[in-house]
């Protein structure tokens, strides 16, 4: 008898997933580290045999700049604000990883894949935001069509996805189902979690969430697998908790933190229920050690679950065939 699932996703994208509001000198330290971050995942995961997700932007499958513009696809966003057309930064960035470690990542790619028990799934191809005025449902569609195809190239199926800025736009599922994708990341039940738009509401729930991480305003987040539903075929498989990086500020919440997401974990491994947990490898970029030392007493949590509870960690995809198929 299987009791709950442990499930991880990350949302690899390197400067992509930042580009619009943080140069790379202002984040260098975190998105220099990343390749060294995914290293140590895959061997920690190893360890504690656990599985996981990496949501990845397609534009870092690219070998180089080359193959980049032949995959740009003929539509493109058309965001209003143009400030978040990454296509605009093209002539910016470097040929290769080599020379631009921060847009390119095809060798961490390689190193992911090289271990069969993680999953790669897509991110969008452009870091795309799917409820941003001015784009249209036709550019989503080219993108998450480029997003599978670059992935083919690696000879990687792509079947599971990660809205960026977890911007989930219902009318856009059918889409990724037609496309062979089964799963998404959608947020947390509570209102707190929901994207926002007014400036105070954003305000607001940023300091919830922070609170929240901490100290227990919204419950443990997890879900019973009878409760996930099934949008346009896609299955929603919700985020119950943000892994916030090592804050030094609060350093002496550290532990509630950890405390805190534990407890759900428990939780989920007693009751049959789903825990999903998310973050960027780059939030683990500086304070790496302090980061990673915080995800090993996670793991020796969810070992100690599995051989009590048989709580098992799975991938969004083997989530979706374990449940499903
Ligand atoms: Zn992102």
């Amino acid at each position: 008898m299987e009791n709950g699932n442990f499930v991880i996703s990350l949302d690899f994208e390197l400067h992509w997933g930042i580009f619009d509001h943080t140069a790379i000198s202002d984040y260098k330290i975190n998105l220099d580290n990343v390749g060294l971050v995914i290293k140590r995942l895959l061997a920690l995961s190893d360890k504690y045999n656990v599985n996981i997700t990496f949501s990845t932007v397609g534009f870092l499958f690219a070998s180089n700049k080359e193959e980049l513009i032949k995959f740009k696809p003929d539509l493109t966003p058309s965001y209003n604000n143009r400030q978040l057309d990454p296509y605009a930064i093209f002539p910016t960035i470097g040929n290769n990883q080599e020379d631009d470690p921060f847009h390119y990542a095809k060798s961490l790619i390689e190193e992911i894949k090289s271990k069969p028990n993680h999953e790669i799934g897509t991110h969008t191809f452009s870091h795309y935001y799917c409820v941003e005025k001015g784009q249209t449902i036709s550019e989503f569609k080219e993108d998450i069509k480029t997003a599978i195809s670059i992935a083919s190239v690696m000879d990687i199926d792509i079947k599971s996805i990660v809205f960026p800025r977890n911007q989930v736009n219902k009318e856009y599922l059918k889409i990724c189902a037609d496309l062979g994708l089964t799963s998404y990341r959608g947020t947390e039940n509570s209102n707190i979690y929901r994207p926002v738009s007014s400036k105070k509401n954003i305000m607001f729930s940023r300091l919830m969430r922070f609170i929240d991480s901490y100290i227990n305003i919204t419950g443990p987040n997890t879900y019973n697998k009878n409760t996930l539903t099934q949008d346009g075929l896609m299955i929603n498989i919700p985020s119950s908790r943000f892994l916030r990086p090592y804050n030094k500020r609060v350093n002496i919440f550290e532990s509630l933190k950890v405390k805190r997401i534990k407890k759900a974990m428990r939780y989920a491994a007693v009751n049959n229920e789903i825990f999903h947990l998310w973050w960027h490898p780059h939030n683990f970029g500086k304070d790496i050690d302090k980061n990673f030392n915080n995800l090993e007493q996670i793991f020796n949590e969810y070992q100690e679950l599995n051989s009590t509870y048989n709580f098992n960690s799975t991938t969004m995809s083997g989530l979706v065939k374990k449940l499903f198929q």
